[in-house]
């Protein structure tokens, strides 16, 4: 019977190995950025990719290389030589300030970093993540890495109730009630910034997005398990887009491991 640890210690591995399959995490990004989980039984304590690895890379990440901290960064637990990820005090600050989070992402995707560095406020460019970027989202306004106890407040203080924080010329911040939700958000925000700089190298700054009414027509549509044509599915059967996604890079990700039992 597997333990919780090991349960978390997976899951972590997993979704830290799918920004890699999504492609936020590849090339010279192979071993920058991390994805976090609080362990449910103590919520106080968090899993996340260390350091210090012979081989450091999201892509190969394994779920015995997870480490355990506290709510201030420490390290509690984790394979002998290795160590927290770097920027562990953006984790721990969102943790601490944000009980509603279960999850925390943290990569440097390429859309969203040019993007901040053009000082271009992200707006809704097609239907995936039109939620994260109806509001423009919060921006954290330096470009170093995030190592102290004072910055790691500065984010969580910049994100304040937001579901994402761009950090400028860095990388961005997601979160969520579960390491789906966090990933899945992540990989929206990458796409609705590829998408704006499309519209941006085509139309210039001024570039026009979907407008509001046409977002506001979209969150008001029904469920489609609830239209007659539908009557006999259950809403249960139907697996969202988001869901979909992340099982299926899941399965990609999970091709050398053996699911705890
Ligand atoms: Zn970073």
């Amino acid at each position: 019977m597997a333990t919780e640890r090991e349960q978390v210690n997976y899951e972590v591995a997993i979704a830290n190995r799918i920004l890699a399959e999504m492609g936020l995490a590849i090339g010279p990004l192979s071993s920058l950025g991390h994805a976090s989980m609080r362990v449910p039984s103590r919520p106080d304590t968090f899993v996340v990719k260390g350091r210090g690895y012979a081989v450091d890379a999201l892509a190969a990440i394994t779920p015995e290389q997870m480490v355990l901290c506290d709510a201030d960064g420490n390290l509690l637990d984790g394979p002998p030589g290795s160590s927290q990820c770097y920027e562990v005090k953006l984790h721990s600050s969102i943790y601490r300030s944000r009980p509603d989070v279960s999850s925390i992402v943290h990569v440097h995707p390429r859309y969203t970093v040019v993007m901040s560095v053009l000082g271009a406020t992200l707006r809704p460019m097609c239907r995936e993540g039109m939620e994260l970027v109806r509001l423009p989202l919060p921006v954290f306004p330096h470009n170093k890495l995030i190592l102290t106890e004072e910055d790691g407040v500065a984010v969580a203080a910049e994100l304040d109730g937001s579901t994402a924080l761009l950090l400028h010329g860095h990388g961005a911040i997601t979160t969520g009630r579960s390491l789906g939700q966090a990933v899945m958000n992540m990989a929206h925000l990458e796409e609705q910034a590829k998408m704006n700089w499309y519209a941006y190298c085509a139309a210039g700054p001024d570039y026009p997005a979907v407008p509001d009414e046409m977002l506001e027509e979209s969150f008001g549509q029904p469920a489609p398990t609830t239209l007659p044509h539908f009557g006999h599915v259950s809403a249960e059967g139907t697996a969202s887009a988001i869901s979909g996604a992340y099982t299926y890079y899941a399965t990609i990700a999970a091709r050398d491991l053996t699911p705890p039992t």
